[in-house]
């Protein structure tokens, strides 16, 4: 009776399952291995460990593994120096020396700081201090007076993505750009430093990317399309996202003397704005002034990288796939970011395998990555979803993304508003390790909103800084990010290390198993559940709140504030579409309640439901390119076993569910920079990091466009109304 076509699996048996599989001490054991050596993207010790990643997969038993390679521009540095020449002679280490106690810093020359990205570059000029180097901070000297044009222009990390400071200070004439770590920001002004405490130390220094994000990710040779070896590539000159100016990122230590020489010229920062004094124990002035010579070195070369990825073919509804990913390569020893989360995905890989050879099968498909060259540019994951868009088309209904897992015990996440209530959902049942309430209600103490279903946990909007940007803003895949933050001032530098997290990051390592209990339960009911746990009626009060953003920013351009009644009009019809899928979802969960009852108790007497004899369907056999878990195959129109009588009505409302995402996606893109497609969410212009939301409507109205502003309203509101339509279907 077990050999049906459809395996008695339920959600919570695979959690129960998955949960007694979870070991603390494994995710503790992988960290430390990921840390043991530096694995920038593209490296010999990054492809050793895709390749130990993949064995320890199919060693579990996960039936399907393989490594994806890409080729993308990558740069490294080779050599570099920072002098300060005038008032007095400075020259910069530029290094990072070992602490006592964290063997992992040892080799402070492991990976020279510098930034992914930035151009080679021989600079002597005068010296000016730009804040955060936002276009506003670059306007703001300009009213002053103050020309950066030719300057070495010093800013400070904070506020937006590293990157666009870099383009703002190209765009407003600069000659180079040094980015320095604020003790205000993540340094001895927020506590101890490390290794005594878990902030930044007076020579760390954060690496990472300054490719620009406004126009697209991943490799910047290769927009829309995969990096494979014999792509047709962009000159490196025509790639509008490499910087054209060289730029290099210093510690506070190191920054303190350039900063000094400014005294007493220019303007007093604080008279600017309160937040233009940081935190050294300097007056901050802007310049110009002093003299510095800066001299870069980086070597670019088109390189490969390496995904670990997993499929594990789903027994009912093969052609439907839930993908799971983090980055697994890191700036140096990447114990936070990546390793924890990498760490994360490598146990739940683990305990699925384990779980799969022991008989269990999810109902969907389920794919599970280490993504590489992340901290270059979103690059592996990019590259991914580029190469496999027709078929993540038809197939996927979710992307869950772990990044920079665990730095701490506060709880966060960011998602699409359909996977809003899921994420909810997944930490009512995992405890908070250190209050020993559920997770749930500790985050909604500190973060619940009101909305028109409830006091809620904030959910934020996706932005960009992590992989989930090409499966929800280039192609509507929904997507999720989760992780648990605190007290960090190692990040991007030598000292993000094993020793960091055991000391001050999750020195028990309950909130690595807290974070892959939850994702468990995230991607173990999208694999199972009949009715895919998705939910577009939480879209509706944001969709709400976004517009009256709208409304205001049109008064404030002195633009017509009626417009936005266009877009109110179209929430309404999609409130309508979104209410009426919630209710056929609803009703069909009920009605299986019902069957499940009697079907349930037959399998139940079958202990621990890993070895119930559940039948073994054959799985087909793995590729190299690897997605056959996710071709689309002949869904099976008659089970053996009718389990599932109204399994068409079930496919028909899982379509618009897991496809509904896709409703927001207008394939023209945002003007400009067409390869981001959702017309909701983007990352902000000028943020990067932080998502806007209606990004083109907003876009246009900066530009004073009035007429265009008109146009993108429309045609936003039709992309409304098409999603509504999909749901509606
Ligand atoms: N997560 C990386 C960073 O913040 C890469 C982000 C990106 O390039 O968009 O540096
Ligand atoms: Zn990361
Ligand atoms: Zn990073």
């Amino acid at each position: 009776t077990l050999g049906t076509a459809r395996p008695p699996w339920s959600a919570e048996r695979a959690i129960a399952a998955f949960e007694r599989g979870v070991d603390r001490s494994r995710l503790r054991e992988t960290l430390r291995n990921l840390t043991a050596v530096a694995h920038i993207a593209g490296s010999d010790a990054d492809r050793a460990q895709a390749e130990a990643i993949q064995a320890e997969w199919a060693a579990a038993g996960l039936p399907n593994t393989h490594i994806k390679t890409y080729f993308p521009l990558l740069n490294r540095p080779v050599s570099r120096s920072l002098t300060l020449l005038a008032p007095e002679r400075f020259e910069a280490t530029l290094r990072e020396p070992a602490v006592d106690g964290d063997d992992t810093s040892r080799d402070e020359e492991v990976v020279p700081t510098f930034l992914g990205y930035s151009p080679s570059g021989n600079v002597t000029a005068e010296l000016v201090y730009a804040n955060f180097g936002s276009p506003a901070d670059f306007a703001a000297l300009a009213a002053r007076g103050i020309d950066v044009r030719g300057k070495i222009v010093l800013v400070r990390y904070g506020s937006a993505f590293r990157g666009l400071k870099v383009r703002a200070a190209e765009l407003a004439g600069a000659a180079a750009v040094l980015i320095y770590s604020d003790p205000a920001e993540d340094g001895f002004v927020r506590g101890p430093v490390y290794p005594d405490g878990p902030w930044r130390p007076p020579l760390a220094v954060q690496r990472g990317s300054i490719m620009y994000p406004t126009f697209y990710e991943g490799d910047p040779l290769t927009p829309f399309v995969a990096a494979t070896e014999n792509a047709t590539r962009l000159p490196q000159s025509e790639a509008p996202c490499l910087p054209k100016i060289p730029a290099l990122p210093i510690s506070y230590g190191e920054a303190k003397p350039f900063l000094a020489a400014l005294k007493g010229h220019g303007v007093a920062a604080h008279t600017i704005a309160n937040d233009w004094q940081g935190g050294l124990d300097i007056e901050y002035w802007t310049g110009p002034a002093g003299k510095a010579h800066l001299f870069i070195d980086n070597e670019f070369a088109v390189k490969p990288i390496w995904n670990t990825m997993a499929v594990i073919e789903g027994a009912s509804e093969p052609d439907r796939a839930v993908i799971l990913g983090a980055h697994r390569d890191s700036w140096v020893f990447g114990a936070a970011d990546p390793g924890s989360a990498t760490s994360v995905v490598i146990e739940v890989g683990r305990v699925l395998g384990e779980m799969h050879k022991r008989g269990w099968r999810p109902d969907r498909t389920i794919v599970i990555a280490t993504w590489d060259g992340e901290e270059y540019g979103l690059i592996g994951s990019t590259e991914w979803v580029e190469d496999h868009v027709e078929i993540l088309n038809k197939t996927a209904v979710a992307y869950i993304n772990l990044d920079h897992g665990i730095a701490g015990d506060v709880f966060r996440a960011a998602a699409s508003p359909s996977m809003a209530n899921l994420v909810r959902q997944a930490t009512k049942g995992v405890r908070d390790p250190n209050s020993g309430q559920s997770i749930y209600k500790k985050w909604n103490r500190r973060v619940g909103v009101d909305t028109p279903e409830g006091r809620v946990p904030q959910v934020q909007p996706l932005g960009s800084g992590s992989d989930y940007v090409a499966f929800l803003q280039h192609i509507g895949i929904a997507a999720v990010d989760m992780r648990f933050t605190g007290d960090e001032g190692i990040y991007h530098s030598n000292y993000d290390s094993f020793n960091w997290m055991a000391k001050f990051g999750d020195p028990t390592w309950k909130y690595h198993e807290a974070l892959t209990l939850i994702t468990g339960r995230v991607l173990l009911p999208l694999a199972h559940d009949r009715v895919l746990p998705i939910d577009f009626v939480p879209y509706v009060h944001e969709l709400r709140t976004y517009a009256k953003d709208v409304a205001a920013a049109l008064g404030g351009a002195s633009m017509p504030v009626e417009w936005a009644g266009r877009l109110d009009a179209s929430i309404d019809v999609f409130e309508k579409a979104a209410r009426k899928l919630r209710k056929e979802a609803d009703h069909l969960r009920r009605d299986d309640a019902d069957e499940d009852n009697v079907v349930v108790d037959a399998v139940d007497g079958s202990g621990d439901g890993i070895d119930a004899g559940v039948s073994v369907l054959t799985v087909q056999g793995g590729s190299d390119d690897g997605l056959a878990g996710i071709v689309p195959q002949q869904h099976p129109k008659h089970p053996k076993h009718p389990k599932h009588p109204k399994e068409p009505k079930h496919r028909a409302v899982n379509d618009k569910l897991g496809f509904g995402e896709r409703g927001f996606i207008d394939m023209a893109g945002i003007p400009g920079r067409e390869w981001y497609r959702h017309v909701v969410y983007a990352p902000g212009e000028w943020s990067g990091y932080g998502a806007e939301m209606f990004p083109a409507i907003h876009e246009a109205i900066r530009r004073g466009d009035s007429a265009g502003t008109n146009k993108i309203i429309a045609s936003v509101a039709a992309t409304l109304r098409r999603a509504a339509g999909m749901l509606a279907a």
